[in-house]
């Protein structure tokens, strides 16, 4: 084909043409990884994207609202707040786990969503499937289990219950095991009536060339991923280890991601010698329930035995 429909610059490089606006040749590849149908699928700019537009295709502002479980990612209530729409909380009990009969008591007609992440953040545990089944079975709006670090967690994806529940929507994302968060992209499964009408939202060349090439290369690589994922557990239980052993740790909280919810003395003081000595982690205190936390990634071999040995000193 001689292509002159586009006013695009006709000199030939790698991405001179627009991308592909439905993302074909990558949604066929990551539906057969999936296994999921085409049609169950969505693609975002990330899924921090794909919650927003989620919330401005199914809230009515000033009039329906948005359930969280806090404490949990902060960008539910970010994205609902910038689209005009509430934020109902129904906070996790002691164990960190979902507070299944508030769920069901609060909901009403007005709920159009349920955010849940598991592992959560920051808390990084699993929440238990049975009771996520049991809020999907009974929720009268869409139950969004946003799985951005299942591919650390030991439990299976929700993915496999789409075709039982029409308002299950599942988001996963390249950000994280994949090692793709500079690149955005997210992606999200559901009931393909949703996914038609998120089709119909989106700016037509929402995934550009670079990503879409960037993650066809990475799912011909899921080896070396899976070689990363069971590398980074490794240093997890490590990290694990060696944190019960500092006296100023008070609680290590069990994981199910990436990362670590530890309790320490005090926060704000151990937040600040550890960025002196370099190393950043994340103080998510403010957080309902996260009093005096810190949220520490897995890193590096080199950068975890470095993190260990700074903590040692400190704890003399
Ligand atoms: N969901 C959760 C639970 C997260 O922790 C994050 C990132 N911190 C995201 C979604 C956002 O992922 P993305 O990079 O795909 O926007």
């Amino acid at each position: 084909m001689i292509l002159l429909d586009a006013n695009e610059n006709p000199f030939s490089s790698d991405y001179n043409r627009y991308p592909d606006p439905m993302q074909t040749e990558l949604k066929a590849k990551i539906a057969q990884w999936k296994e999921v149908r085409v049609e169950q699928l969505y693609l975002s700019n990330g899924s921090d994207e794909f919650i927003s537009q989620l919330i401005f295709a199914c809230c009515e502002p000033n009039k329906d609202h948005i359930l969280i479980v806090p404490p949990t990612f902060g960008m539910y209530q970010v994205a609902a707040h910038t689209l005009g729409v509430s934020v109902q909380e129904i906070p996790l009990n002691e164990s960190f786990q979902l507070d299944v009969e508030a769920i069901l008591e609060t909901a009403n007609t007005a709920s159009r969503l349920l955010f849940i992440p598991t592992p959560n953040n920051p808390t990084a545990n699993s929440f238990n499937p049975k009771d996520l089944e049991k809020i999907i079975q009974s929720f009268p709006g869409l139950v969004v289990i946003d799985e951005a670090y299942i591919e650390f967690a030991q439990q299976p994806s929700f993915i496999g219950l789409l075709d039982s529940y029409s308002n299950l929507v599942v988001c996963q994302t390249f950000s994280k095991a994949q090692g793709m968060a500079g690149a955005r992209l997210g992606m999200a499964f559901a009931h393909p009536e949703l996914i038609t009408f998120l089709n119909r939202l989106k700016a037509p060349y929402n995934i550009n060339s670079l990503t879409i090439n960037a993650a066809l290369e990475r799912l011909e690589n899921q080896e070396e991923i899976q070689e990363q994922v069971d590398f980074l557990l490794r240093e997890r239980k490590r990290l694990e280890t060696a944190f019960l052993e500092i006296s100023f740790i008070l609680k290590v909280f069990p994981s199910d991601a990436n990362f670590i919810l530890i309790r320490v003395d005090d926060s704000t003081l151990r937040y600040q010698q550890l960025l002196e000595k370099g190393i950043v982690v994340r103080n998510p205190s403010k957080n309902r329930s996260c009093e005096n936390t810190l949220r520490i990634t897995v890193g590096l071999e080199s950068e975890n035995n470095s993190l260990i040995k700074i903590l040692q000193t400190l704890d003399r």
